[in-house]
């Protein structure tokens, strides 16, 4: 298998950009075959330890970001089942962190509450499945404009089929504008950057780094 691993430098550097610009610690996971995601926002709140207090620290219920402790690059490559962007065009040493802005969009567009906002609008399932493609295609661009500012996303869009894909969901992104801006959050609390502060319950017994034999 054509593995990416992460290190626990790459680690530590995403876990501050989480923290800073998500309001939430990063939280590794043990990779497993079969697993189709290496990246996930907000999943369900879970225990986090050394919550600091003005009397001490307690522990909280919180959301996380996750990553996985390595990624299959072959199947990462080809899961860009999507006409916007040639995941195989992610430079190698980029993936972790375009990963981690690709969550960190989500959170900040509010995207997890956008699938109850638009079925309490009495939006059908395969509107709200296109709707959330929308919303990958955004947090894409945004995680590519951070790794790699001002340059264009390496896409498929060079078919004509594929240009008028993207050009339908940008279409969406427009039409439903002010719901997208109502689930936008303004303005997210950074948490402290100190590691042994946050400090996700599941990481208590140590992070699940994967060994390499050098
Ligand atoms: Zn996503």
């Amino acid at each position: 298998m054509n593995q990416l691993i992460l290190d626990p430098g790459t680690f530590r550097r995403l876990d501050i950009l989480t923290r800073t610009e998500a309001g939430m610690p990063l939280h590794v996971f043990s990779w497993q075959k079969g697993i189709q995601c290496w990246g996930r926002a907000e999943q369900q709140k879970v225990l986090v330890l050394n919550v600091p207090t003005p009397d001490g620290y307690c522990s909280e219920m919180m959301y996380l970001i996750d990553i996985a402790n390595r990624i299959d690059m072959d199947q990462f490559v080809k899961k860009s089942s999507h006409p916007w962007l040639d995941n195989g065009e992610i430079p190698l040493e980029k993936v972790y962190e375009w990963l981690v802005w690709h969550e960190i969009a989500h959170v900040k567009f509010g995207d997890m509450n956008a699938w109850e906002h638009f079925k309490k609008k009495g939006f059908q399932l395969a509107w709200r499945e296109h709707l959330k493609w929308c919303t990958e295609l955004r947090a894409d661009r945004y995680a590519w404009g951070k790794i790699a500012p001002g340059k264009e996303m390496p896409s498929f869009s060079k078919t004509r089929e594929s240009r008028e894909a993207v050009k339908k969901f940008d279409a969406t992104l427009k039409k439903y504008r002010n719901d997208f801006e109502l689930l936008r959050r303004d303005r997210i609390t950074p948490i402290s950057t100190n590691p042994n502060e946050y400090v996700p319950w599941f990481h208590s017994e140590g992070l699940p780094f994967v060994q390499t034999v050098n």
